[in-house]
C-alpha cells in the first residue's frame, strides 16, 4: 500500500514551496479529477498539497477585462451575470462540461489541467507513453475514435479534454501563475504541450507552479461568441469535436474573428488560416464553407477518426451561423 500524505497550505508561497520541494506531488483543489487518477492508480502522489485556502476564487471585473481565480468554481463562473452576458463563450463551455455536480466542485484551474482522457492512458494494464514512458502508444494502431487529427506525433496522438480551455483559447486569455521561479503570465494556448517525443508533460508548467487566477479580455468580439461542443451523449461526455467562436461584425461584414476547435488536437487548437479566410469578408455560406474547408487543412486523420473532418467544418458553419443571425 503507498502512503499518500496530505498537507493543506496556507500560503500560495508555502504550497509553491511545499510542491516543489518533493519530485512526487499533487496539488487539490475540487479534487473531481485527482481523486480520480488516485483511485484508478493511474497518478499516485506521495503528497497531496490542498490549496483551498491559498489561491483565488473570486471573478473581478476591471476596465477591459475579467480576471478569475483558479479556485473559482466551474457552475460560479458559468452562472455570473456579467460572464453569461460578456463571455458567453466561456459560459456555454461551462456549462458543457461534466455534470452539474462537478460543476459545483471543480476549480478553474483544475479543469484546464486536467489530464488527458485518452482510454488507454487511464488504464494501468495497457502500455501509454504518456503515463509511462518508453513504453508505447496503443492508440496509433488501436481504437483511436477519439484521437487527434492535428499536433500528435508518433509518440502520442492524445486529445486535451477541457471545454473551458477552448473557449479561452478563442479570447487570447492569459494563465497567470506562482512558480518556483516567481511569477509567470502564460498565454492560453501555450499552456498545454504537443506531445513529441515527451507525451508525459502535458503542460509548460515547471513542477510546483501553480495556476493563480486566469485573465480575460472582455471585448465586444468576446461578448458576440459560442461554444458548441459535439459528443455521444448529450451529458456528462467529453468532445468528439468542439468548437469555440468570436465574432464582432460590421453589418454583415466579418470585421474579426477567432476560432478554437476542441477535441482534435493535444491542446486547444486555433484555427488562424480560417479566421482569415473569415476577416473581411462578409459572411456568407460560401465564406463559411471555404473557412471550414480551410479549418481542417494539414489534419492527419487515423484509422477510426476521419469523420472528424467533416464535423468540424459543419460544427464550426453552425456556430457562425448561429452568431451571424442566418445568413
Ligand atoms: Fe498514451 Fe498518448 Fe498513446 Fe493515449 S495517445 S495511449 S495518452 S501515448
Amino acid at each position: 500500500m503507498n502512503e499518500i500524505r496530505y498537507v493543506r497550505a496556507s500560503t500560495p508561497a508555502q504550497a509553491v514551496a511545499l510542491a516543489s520541494a518533493e519530485p512526487d506531488t499533487a496539488f487539490v483543489a475540487g479534487g473531481t479529477e485527482l481523486t480520480n487518477l488516485m483511485r484508478d492508480g493511474v497518478q499516485v502522489p506521495g503528497l497531496v498539497v490542498d490549496v483551498n485556502r491559498v489561491a483565488e476564487r473570486g471573478i473581478e471585473w476591471q476596465p477591459g477585462r475579467v480576471r478569475i481565480g483558479a479556485l473559482a468554481r466551474m457552475a460560479e463562473v458559468a452562472r455570473d451575470t456579467g460572464v453569461r452576458h460578456r463571455l458567453p463563450v466561456v459560459s456555454t463551455a461551462l456549462l458543457a462540461s461534466a455534470s452539474g455536480q462537478v460543476r459545483n466542485m471543480a476549480s478553474i484551474g483544475g479543469n484546464l489541467l486536467q489530464r488527458t482522457r485518452c482510454w488507454y492512458y487511464r488504464d494501468t494494464a495497457l502500455p501509454c507513453n504518456a503515463r509511462v514512458p518508453g513504453s508505447g502508444c496503443p492508440a496509433l494502431a488501436g481504437e483511436n475514435r477519439w484521437h487527434a487529427i492535428f499536433g500528435g506525433s508518433e509518440s502520442c496522438i492524445r486529445v486535451h479534454p477541457s471545454d473551458l480551455a477552448v473557449a479561452l483559447t478563442a479570447l487570447d486569455a492569459t494563465v497567470l501563475t506562482q512558480g518556483p521561479g516567481g511569477a509567470r503570465r502564460l498565454p492560453i494556448e501555450t499552456l498545454h504541450r504537443l506531445p513529441g517525443d515527451a507525451p508525459h508533460r502535458e503542460t509548460v508548467l515547471e513542477h510546483g507552479e501553480l495556476v493563480v487566477a486566469v485573465e480575460v479580455p472582455a471585448t465586444a468580439m468576446a461578448a458576440r461568441s459560442r461554444y458548441r461542443k459535439v459528443r455521444d451523449r448529450a451529458s456528462f461526455e467529453f468532445a468528439l469535436v468542439s468548437v469555440a467562436v468570436a465574432l464582432e461584425l460590421r453589418g454583415r461584414t466579418v470585421r474579426d474573428v477567432r476560432i478554437a476547435l476542441g477535441g482534435v488536437a493535444p491542446r486547444p487548437w486555433r484555427a488562424r488560416e480560417a479566421e482569415d479566410v473569415l476577416r473581411g469578408e462578409r459572411l456568407t455560406d460560401a465564406a463559411v464553407a471555404a473557412a471550414g474547408a480551410v479549418a481542417v487543412r494539414g489534419a492527419v486523420p487515423r484509422e477510426h477518426n476521419a469523420f472528424k473532418l467533416d464535423l468540424v467544418s459543419r460544427t464550426l458553419a453552425g456556430v457562425l451561423g448561429e452568431l451571424g443571425g442566418g445568413r
